[in-house]
């Protein structure tokens, strides 16, 4: 049966009797661990998988975070990486190699379309790019040696969705592996595995930490997959949390879902007290009714985070500048997942002198919604679209 998010929280992994009664987790701060024989030692170093040696492989406090995160996604087990950067490299060297070819949805986590463009082309491996998360897109980009289907959904600047069970059930009647970054969703919003996909993967800087203050990632699946990238990648590129970290983390999980919760409540009061103002050509939000995989998404994800984009209705790129700079409250930054409330426009990596190479509008913002109060939130943004209302009638 599977467990309650409490029991997770309260007790997976969890020893205290091992760690002086202790209520909260310990923090093994150690790069390596004694041995009292030397056939210990031996048997150990056989089996750095089920034994700690040396804080690269197994620390106890990691432990406690991968058996966390492995019931959270409803996995058998789960590593956890120094980055999400990390999980995605070694979820890709351990699938992949020379001559193979991976199908991958387009517009996904910008240091996913640098490995599928610029770093797995040097090993011999090339990827196509999929318009669109559909069962039939995935199969009609494959090849007699398509090895690895990967997908984002939704993608965290567009938020376009990805059938996700469509999908896998094509990847398994061709004996493809599949591999999605749920990290939008969180385990608690939508559950990959239990759609079919054989690897999850997340960015735990975002919400699984939550306080912008770690960068962290996670891989989950069976146990015999991941026991393979542990014995291979996951030892070798040593990409390896460490374990105050690990620790935070901890810390940070045992309040996922209220942070959650509050997050996602913020984002729809946003949306919706901004919704049909004249100055929002589009909103992009899985959850939203102008979006053209609405039912997709609520067929397979449980709720809709605190991240959505808008596209505003301007003529010029210094409007765009205008409203971002006079937001009050939201800070101009990357990344999402913390308590404070962030902007990141896409002009800041716009180029304007290629406007072909661009996958993304100039006149798109992101917004994260983070846990303050959603009056201030409503207050700031309407005020900034206000302001843009106010130039254009200067002008005239
Ligand atoms: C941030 C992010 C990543 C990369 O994770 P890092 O922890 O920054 O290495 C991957 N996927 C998504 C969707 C992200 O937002």
């Amino acid at each position: 049966m599977l467990k309650s998010l409490s029991e997770i929280l309260f007790e997976e992994g969890e020893e205290r009797g091992k760690y002086y009664n202790a209520v909260s987790p310990p923090l093994i701060q150690t790069s390596n661990f004694v041995f009292s024989t030397v056939e210990q030692m031996r048997l150990a170093l056989s089996n750095e998988y089920d034994y700690s040696v040396y804080s690269r492989g197994n620390n106890p406090t990691l432990a406690i975070l991968r058996h966390k995160i492995a019931e959270l996604e409803g996995a058998e087990d789960a590593l956890v990486f120094s980055s999400g950067c990390g999980a995605i490299a070694a979820a890709l060297f351990s699938q992949l190699r020379t001559g193979d070819h991976l199908v991958c949805i387009r517009k996904p986590y910008t240091w996913v379309s640098h490995f599928c463009k610029v770093i797995l082309p040097k090993y011999g491996i090339t990827t196509t790019f999929v318009e669109e998360g559909s069962a039939q897109a995935y199969e009609a980009a494959c090849q007699s040696n398509t090895k690895l289907f990967y997908l984002e959904s939704p993608n965290t600047f567009t938020f376009e969705i990805t059938d996700i069970r469509a999908v896998a059930e094509v990847a398994r009647s061709k004996g493809i592996i599949t591999i999605i970054d749920n990290s939008y969703s969180t385990p608690l919003y939508q559950s990959p595995l239990s759609l079919g996909v054989d690897l999850v993967l997340h960015s735990a800087s975002k919400y699984l930490s939550g306080h912008s203050d770690v960068v962290a990632g996670v891989l989950a699946g069976n146990k015999e997959m991941i026991r393979k990238i542990y014995d291979s990648e996951y030892l070798a590129f040593g990409a390896v949390l460490l374990p105050f970290e690990a620790w935070l983390m901890l810390r940070g999980l045992r309040t996922l879902e209220i942070r959650l919760q509050r997050s996602t409540a913020n984002a729809k009061a946003l949306i919706k007290a901004i919704d049909n103002h004249p100055r929002i050509k589009r909103i992009f939000y899985p959850f939203h009714a102008q979006h053209p995989k609405n039912d997709i998404a609520r067929s397979q994800m449980k709720d809709c985070s605190g991240l959505f984009s808008i596209e505003l209705n301007v003529d010029t790129p210094d409007e765009v500048i205008l409203f971002c700079n006079n937001l009050k409250h939201f800070l101009k930054a990357v990344s999402w997942g913390g308590f404070e409330s962030l902007v990141d426009p896409a002009i800041t990596v716009y180029d304007f002198e290629h406007p072909e190479a661009n996958e993304l509008s100039w006149r798109i913002v992101r917004f994260y919604c983070g846990l303050e109060s959603s009056e201030i939130l409503i207050d700031d943004v309407l005020q900034a679209l206000n302001i843009l209302d106010n130039g254009a009638k200067n002008q005239q």
